[in-house]
């Protein structure tokens, strides 16, 4: 093992074991997340008609800044498919507005930027966010984890792994899912290891489409890898979804400091503390 490899162990073994915010998944597993970081156009037009020709939805984590733009994942969301995405019944979750990383620009730019996406959300869409939050490129610092733990549902990670029997609602687990077919034995694999387990499987992608970036996978594994688990015994749902299974309706403090509408994050929470969700 490197020094670096060691490092990047270490600090990832300390992120997931200290400021958490846990609570039990009890017998709501076993349970599959589909979700999608940034997005790129074809995480909803490719991705989401096969999640719904199985009844399923997914989590679409946004990141406003990206609109309208491409990039190296293709084309990025355009307004409209917000708005069919709400409509169809996905989740709306948060990814920051500029999509930065914690690691590299000062906490109080971070947190800003954060709250920053939440409110573009808002304006885009005229709904809030679900307030599920996923780091951008997986960086985490502590202190990010215990601020931004105080104003979302949830922050999801890149730390592959299943959640369960205890969650870490400040850091969960997450898989990627990239590739072709080639990738199918493993993502089966780890299926039926959530099954198993009874746990919480979290899956990420990004663009889905024949030629995919290497973030993204190819439509064909997507559907195979649905599939599989609406196959199983698993329900799929929302990360939204999992977590109202799991009674958690915390959200510990509005969004202080989003400029504008702050007060609607506030109203569309519940800002009582379920007993689980206190430090
Ligand atoms: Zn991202």
């Amino acid at each position: 093992m490197s020094l670096r490899t060691g490092i990047g162990t270490v600090r990832r073994r300390m992120l997931s074991q200290f400021l958490s915010r846990r609570v039990t998944l009890g017998n709501a597993g076993p349970i599959v997340s589909f979700s999608f970081d940034d997005f790129p156009r074809t995480a909803f037009t490719v991705a989401a008609p096969i999640l719904q020709g199985f009844g399923a939805r997914g989590t679409y984590y946004v990141t406003p800044g990206l609109m309208d733009t491409v990039n190296n994942l293709g084309e990025q969301y355009c307004l409209r498919d917000l708005q069919d995405l709400v409509e169809q019944g996905h989740e709306l979750a948060s990814h920051t507005h500029s999509h930065l990383s914690c690691r590299e620009v000062p906490f109080h730019s971070f947190r800003e930027d954060a709250r920053r996406g939440r409110q573009a959300i808002f304006d885009q869409v005229g709904i809030a966010d679900s307030g599920n939050f996923a780091y951008p490129y997986g960086d985490v610092t502590l202190r990010a984890k215990q601020a931004l733990g105080l104003e979302m549902l949830s922050c999801r990670g890149t730390t592959p792994g299943i959640n369960g029997p205890e969650v870490d609602l400040n850091l969960l687990h997450a898989n990627s899912l990239y590739g072709d077919m080639a990738q199918l034995a493993a993502v089966e694999r780890l299926i039926v290891e959530n099954e198993t387990r009874k746990g919480w499987l979290v899956f990420y992608t990004h663009d889905v489409c024949s030629r995919p970036s290497r973030f993204g996978c190819t439509p064909v594994l997507f559907e195979a890898a649905v599939s599989f688990a609406a196959q199983g015994k698993a329900k799929i749902v929302t990360v939204a979804d999992a977590l109202a299974k799991l009674e958690v309706q915390a959200k510990l403090e509005p969004a202080n400091g989003v400029s504008g509408s702050a007060g609607d994050f506030s109203s569309d929470f519940q800002n009582q503390v379920h007993p689980d969700c206190q430090r």
